[in-house]
């Protein structure tokens, strides 16, 4: 008997568990993530049997221990998944992260089936979308929670930050701070009660992180607001009006501006820049609950860096940032 798309259903199924369980082997974090083989199989499926590819990732979701069946409809999965980001691993996330942007997302198949029914495609290209926006989020959130636990952290053990076997420092905490403050509204309390105890150190915060509250353009030395943790316009003062401004890169960990002359990290998957990497305690933290203390102090005896990207988790590859030195004035 043949599936939809011409190839025997009893191949579909032994593709469809080779498929779920090489993923499944993906959810442990000690195994380097390379997912190329697993995205080329499932993107040569989706042109020929996308509804196959469907059912195979809702199949893997339900599987996530989130109290979800796999006869739930998409919806039901996507919004259930999507609300329930804080209890997900880390790994699970990145995982989630890659398939959205380079299976699901890069175009969505719009399928008609036999019955006549119309398969509303785009109703689907959204509930995915405001997936990967709720989970790149979530992992925004631990990036930050992971920082700030780090600077009170060492805030009370002031030997460590000193340290120079210490090589892991956290970066970026004006711009953390004003990412809380922009989005206070859409973060737990749990967050914001770290950022006021982040504000309680005053001056003292000089002695673990650098602290500068301004940024400057690297190419007119104007000032740059922060707007956005992924990319920042300065206000040039070269005409009136300002329309001669700078678009830069704000690096995807620490969100400050990236330098524009350095050679920069760039992730094939999503795309960001990064100057700085996080330690792989953070990689392999489950939640945002995790003691970070723990983390820090193993980090000052072992150097467990690899540069990964926060977003995807994959391995950043090292770029001149050539996007930044066009330098066109927007
Ligand atoms: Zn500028
Ligand atoms: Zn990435
Ligand atoms: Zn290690």
């Amino acid at each position: 008997m043949n599936g939809l798309s011409g190839v025997p259903e009893r191949d579909l199924s032994c593709w469809k568990s080779n498929i779920l369980w090489s993923l499944k082997q993906y959810h442990n974090v000690e195994k380097p993530l390379v997912l190329w083989d697993i995205l080329a199989a499932l993107l040569a499926f989706k042109e020929i049997a996308p509804s196959f590819v469907e059912d195979l990732l809702l199949e893997w979701l339900s599987s996530w221990n989130l109290d979800l069946s796999s006869d739930m409809s998409t919806e039901k999965i996507l919004f259930h998944v999507q609300s329930s980001l804080p209890k997900v691993s880390m790994r699970q996330i990145h995982l989630l992260n890659m398939i959205c942007r380079r299976l699901v997302l890069p175009e969505m198949k719009t399928v008609a089936p036999k019955d006549g029914t119309i398969y509303c495609s785009e109703d689907k290209r959204n509930l995915w979308n405001d997936l990967l926006i709720q989970s790149e989020k979530e992992l925004r959130v631990r990036l930050v929670t992971f920082s700030f636990r780090a600077i009170l952290f060492l805030s009370s053990h002031l030997a460590v930050a000193a340290s120079s076997s210490t090589n892991w420092l956290p970066v970026g905490v004006t711009q953390m701070k004003q990412w809380v403050a922009i989005n206070r509204m859409l973060v737990e309390d749990q967050i914001l009660l770290l950022a006021s105890r982040i504000n309680e150190l005053g001056s003292r915060i000089k002695s673990i992180c650098e602290n500068e509250v301004e940024e400057s353009c690297g190419f007119c030395s104007a000032s740059v607001p922060f707007e956005s943790p992924e990319v920042a316009f300065c206000k040039s003062a070269m005409s009136a009006d300002h329309s001669v401004r700078h678009k830069l890169g704000r690096c995807a960990v620490s969100m400050k501006l990236c330098p524009v002359t350095n050679l920069l990290w760039f992730c094939m998957c999503c795309q960001r820049w990064t100057t700085k990497h996080m330690p792989s305690a953070f990689f392999s933290m489950y939640d945002s609950s995790t003691d970070v203390g723990y983390a820090i102090e193993s980090l000052s005896s072992f150097d467990c860096m690899k540069p990964l990207c926060p977003f995807c988790g994959i391995l950043l590859q090292r770029y001149a940032p050539n996007f930044l030195l066009s330098a066109n004035p927007v």
